[in-house]
């Protein structure tokens, strides 16, 4: 193999070139877009090992989580720092679970360590709201979702002369899929020894006619609300989840669960958890929701951004900044009990999507696997 083709500029798109480039193939690199927009800009950047369900899931979160630590060490403009998280637990229930989890038998390749609230502080002193105790998790790492893609991409061209190496063709949207090849929507086609697809929640375009046909769609689209405020002016040492996590990540599914309160009808009504990450520029991203049903929403809805910036208030234990931004991404998650989707949808053509809310953490790995 001499020559790869990716389409799609997104992390999974940006991860398969670094692999490639890695095995001293040629990489020609294609978005729709001037600059990718899609789910890879639009996320936590969240490293999230925590959560994962335990053997596959987690061992391909591991494997990703080293691979973005040797990547930043090439490219620090990735923004890759190993800052952990703290789950934190309001109620009794929530804290009974936290001490499962920090029993499960994978617990020490997860970092994971149960702390009272006084040691929660000391780990992250920004923490002076109300909780119980927490579950630390060293292992969780975190990256600048906006700077990763250009940072990569810069980091493979100066690798690369004219003749050879990585080109990046932005602007180009792939429109027809034929063996080894793509056809984009100016009329010119792309050859490689392989061709990779990541175009991500586009389920209707290249990639449509490979995803439908199925008695049961392998793919599924998932609609989250974000928000970004302006600088908070302490510094947040390590990533927070509420109790509202618990229910939703696999790592959690543990008989404790089920004594869990329901949740308030504000994070119910929109399958919200909150999840927080300071950026380096010292502003808070904070999410998220789960709309599930299409047709989306295409607006934002405000109730939800009132149940989070409430929640992160109480555990913080003072107001947030105004918000500086908000928005909505879309994921695409497979469906079926494969952690992502991959198909040969011609010769030498393969399409990867469906990682859905692990792909950031889990695309150096995933690319990895396209070459194996
Ligand atoms: C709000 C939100 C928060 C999230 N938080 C996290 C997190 O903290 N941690 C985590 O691990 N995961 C997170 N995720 C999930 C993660 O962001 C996605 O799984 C991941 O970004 C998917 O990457 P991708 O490259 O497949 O898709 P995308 O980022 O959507 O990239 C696909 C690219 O393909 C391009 N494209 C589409 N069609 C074509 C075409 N025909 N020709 C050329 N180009 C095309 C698009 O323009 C786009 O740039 C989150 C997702 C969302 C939406």
């Amino acid at each position: 193999m001499e020559r790869v083709v990716v389409v799609g500029g997104g992390v999974l798109g940006t991860m398969h070139a670094v692999a490639a480039r890695r095995r001293g193939l040629d990489v020609l690199h294609l978005e729709r877009e001037p600059e990718p927009r899609g789910a890879s800009v639009r996320n936590f950047g969240l490293i999230w090992v925590s959560g994962r369900a335990p053997g596959p899931e987690l061992s391909l979160a591991l494997r990703a989580r080293a691979g973005w630590e040797e990547l930043a060490a090439e490219v620090p403009g990735t923004g890759f720092r190993p800052n952990g998280s703290l789950t934190l637990a309001t109620d009794e229930a929530e804290l009974q679970l936290l001490k499962e989890a920090a029993a499960r038998p994978d617990a020490t390749v997860r970092g994971f360590e149960f702390l009272d609230a006084p040691d929660a502080r000391e780990v992250n002193p920004a923490l002076r709201g109300e909780f119980a105790g927490a579950l630390r998790c060293r292992r969780d790492a975190a990256v600048e979702p906006r700077r990763v893609l250009p940072a990569v991409r810069a980091h493979l061209l100066a690798g690369s002369d004219r003749s050879a190496g990585y080109s990046w063709l932005p602007g180009r949207e792939a429109a027809e899929i034929a063996p080894h090849a793509v056809r984009d929507h100016t009329g010119e086609w792309h050859r490689g020894d392989l061709v990779v697809v990541c175009t991500g929640a586009s389920h209707t375009g290249v990639a449509g006619p490979h995803l439908a046909g199925y008695h049961r769609p392998p793919v599924r689209r998932v609609r989250l609300q974000m928000m970004q405020t302006r600088a908070f002016d302490s510094r947040v040492t390590t990533s927070v989840a509420d109790g509202d996590s618990l229910r939703y990540y696999p790592a959690f599914d543990l008989p404790g669960r089920a004594r869990l309160a329901p949740q308030e009808p504000a994070a119910a009504a929109t399958a919200a958890q909150l999840l927080l990450v300071q950026r380096l520029d010292g502003s808070l991203t904070i999410g998220d929701t789960h709309e599930y049903d299409e047709p989306f929403a295409f607006d934002v809805h405000e109730n939800a951004y009132d149940h989070l910036r409430a929640k992160a208030e109480k555990l913080l234990g003072t107001p947030l900044p105004p918000a500086e931004r908000r928005w909505a991404g879309v994921y695409s998650q497979a469906t079926g009990p494969e952690l992502y989707h991959r198909s040969e949808v011609a010769p030498g053509v393969i399409l990867v999507t469906g990682p859905g809310g692990r792909g950031m953490t889990c695309a150096p790995a995933i690319a990895e696997e396209t070459f194996l």
